[in-house]
């Protein structure tokens, strides 16, 4: 469903990505490791057609990525980041109708996703009223109205407390039981153990191990994390 080949990305002359290729299967939830500033986001920024690139490949659904800014395109992806806030004045219902509209979903959608985020009964809840791990299961009930195919989440459980990602975690397997192919980038190697299918964990902008969590052997300093495959490679 997403194939990446040999692909450079620079800001005004520094590299972010250096020949960055991998792939992910259709049904699978992908996790992408890595320090901060390692570029994670920046893929992921790629990777849903918000940033271009320099040198290198990327395709979506079997086309150029460039297509995902065709309408029709757009609606088979979600995206999920820190960069879309909700409104917080508004109700829960409010900021789901807004997207209802933008995404041209019918409003009794809104009443499903709140049920599978475990948010039914605080459609008429002022958002800045809720807690933060509320806020963000709000935030994914948004990201889910129109039934994306394909799920992209940047760090969604990095400022929750360990109900509410279990939550998130939760959430975020049902989704991918029912179809929906899921990348996602983290810090915790522990979330990736949990959710996701394989892992990569990139350095510097390049990939240095991919394979199951459950192949990789990882060994955390104060400065450093260190990942090996567990026979040895
Ligand atoms: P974090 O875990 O802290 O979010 P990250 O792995 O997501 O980090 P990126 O945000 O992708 O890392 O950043 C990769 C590199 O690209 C960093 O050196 C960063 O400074 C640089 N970078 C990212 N976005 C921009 C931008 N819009 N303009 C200039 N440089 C950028």
């Amino acid at each position: 469903i997403i194939d990446v080949s040999n692909v450079d990305k620079e800001f005004s002359g520094e590299r972010a990505l250096d020949d960055l290729s991998f792939s992910i299967q259709s049904g699978e939830t992908f996790g992408f490791l890595g320090p901060s500033g390692s570029g994670k986001t920046t893929t992921l920024m790629l990777l849903t057609a918000q940033e271009g690139y320099q040198a290198g490949d990327i395709q979506v659904f079997g086309a150029s990525v460039e297509k995902l800014k065709d309408p029709k395109q757009m609606k088979r992806v979600g995206v999920l980041t820190d960069n879309t806030g909700l409104y917080e004045r508004l109700t829960v219902e409010a900021n789901l109708r807004l997207y209802c509209k933008l995404y041209d979903v019918n409003y009794q959608r809104i009443a499903e996703v709140l049920n599978e985020v475990g948010l039914s009964g605080e459609e008429s809840k002022l958002v800045s009223k809720l807690s933060k791990g509320m806020k963000q299961r709000v935030k994914l009930a948004r990201t889910i109205l129109h039934k994306p195919e394909l799920l992209f989440l940047d760090e969604p459980t990095s400022a929750l407390d360990p109900v509410s990602t279990e939550r998130i975690h939760s959430i975020l397997r049902r989704l991918n039981e029912e179809g929906t192919t899921i990348f996602l980038t983290t810090h915790d190697m522990y979330e990736a153990e949990r959710i996701c299918d394989r892992v990569a964990f990139l350095n510097k902008g390049h990939i240095q191990l991919q394979g199951p969590p459950r192949d990789l052997r990882v060994s955390h300093s104060n400065s450093s994390i260190t990942i090996l495959l567990k026979d040895g490679r």
